[in-house]
């Protein structure tokens, strides 16, 4: 599914290196999580694999289903099926939540090749899986986040990645700022998208996520490298001991 080598980036703007040789494999069906104290890279990680402005890859491949990534433009990235659940998720004035997530999924498909989504169909789906984020009609009308509480954007995101059907989740950081409700309803959200064919790449500060969404794989990510990789339980050592340990051990 998702394959990093060695992977190096920098700001475009100055000579500071970020991601020092970062590797990673996604197996289908699987979800990655990756905790790391800040500034280790975690989000550059995440802007780098959509695509974003203002980075440089120096070394290394990324590749989706054996496609180069790195040679895509954002937007075929996300019609390749690679969908980044944003920490900040932007407001769009003037623009209907239904419309501009309609208009995601046909474009999504065009790229692929695919039939639009009929109005009739994509009202169908959209209010199913809108009941089931708890997502109520009135706030799929309003314009894109414009008002929304910090739990109804995340679950708005949810419901995007929902719509968009994508191969490869990213979630940088989707946990901060929720109570635990709204978390709870986030975690639900990303597990009912579990699938044999689908890959997650969590990124999360706590390990109270990962109670609600049981990741295969944890990664300790620490100065643009990832630094040690183990199952569930090096969450919890985490959780339970912090950083400093693990960064000792691997100094
Ligand atoms: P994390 O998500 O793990 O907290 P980031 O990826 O946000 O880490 O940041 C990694 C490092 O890169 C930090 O030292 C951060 O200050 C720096 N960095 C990232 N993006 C920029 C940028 N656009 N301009 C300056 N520094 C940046
Ligand atoms: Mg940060
Ligand atoms: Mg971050």
């Amino acid at each position: 599914m998702l394959e990093i080598k060695n992977l190096h980036v920098k700001l475009e703007e100055e000579d500071k290196a970020i991601l020092k040789g970062v590797n990673l494999t996604v197996e289908p069906g699987k979800v990655h999580a990756i905790m790391g104290p800040n500034g280790s890279g975690k989000s550059t990680l995440s802007y780098v694999l959509s695509g974003r402005d203002g980075y440089e890859v120096t070394d290394g491949e990324v590749s989706l289903g054996g496609e180069d990534v790195l040679e895509l433009e954002p937007e075929e990235r996300a019609a390749a099926g690679i969908f980044l659940a944003f920490q900040y998720p932007v407001e769009i004035p003037g623009v209907g939540n239904m419309t501009f997530l309609r208009t995601a999924v046909n474009s999504q498909r065009k790229a692929r090749g695919e039939d639009e989504m009929s109005a009739a169909e994509f009202l169908k789906v959209i209010r199913e899986k809108a009941k089931e984020l708890k997502i109520d009609a009135d706030m799929l009308k309003r314009p894109v986040n414009v008002g929304f509480s910090g739990g109804e954007k995340k679950r708005n995101e949810i419901l995007q990645m929902a719509m968009l059907e994508p191969k490869m989740c990213i979630l940088d950081e989707t946990d901060s700022g929720l109570d635990v409700d709204a978390m709870k309803l986030v975690a639900q959200g990303v597990n009912a998208l579990r699938s044999e064919d689908r890959g997650f790449l969590v990124i999360t500060h706590y390990q109270r996520l990962l109670d609600h969404i049981k990741p295969d794989v944890v990664h300790i990510m620490a100065n643009g490298r990832i630094i040690a990789t183990g199952g569930p339980e090096l969450a919890l050592e985490v959780e339970e001991n912090g950083y400093a340990d693990i960064l000792k051990e691997h100094a």
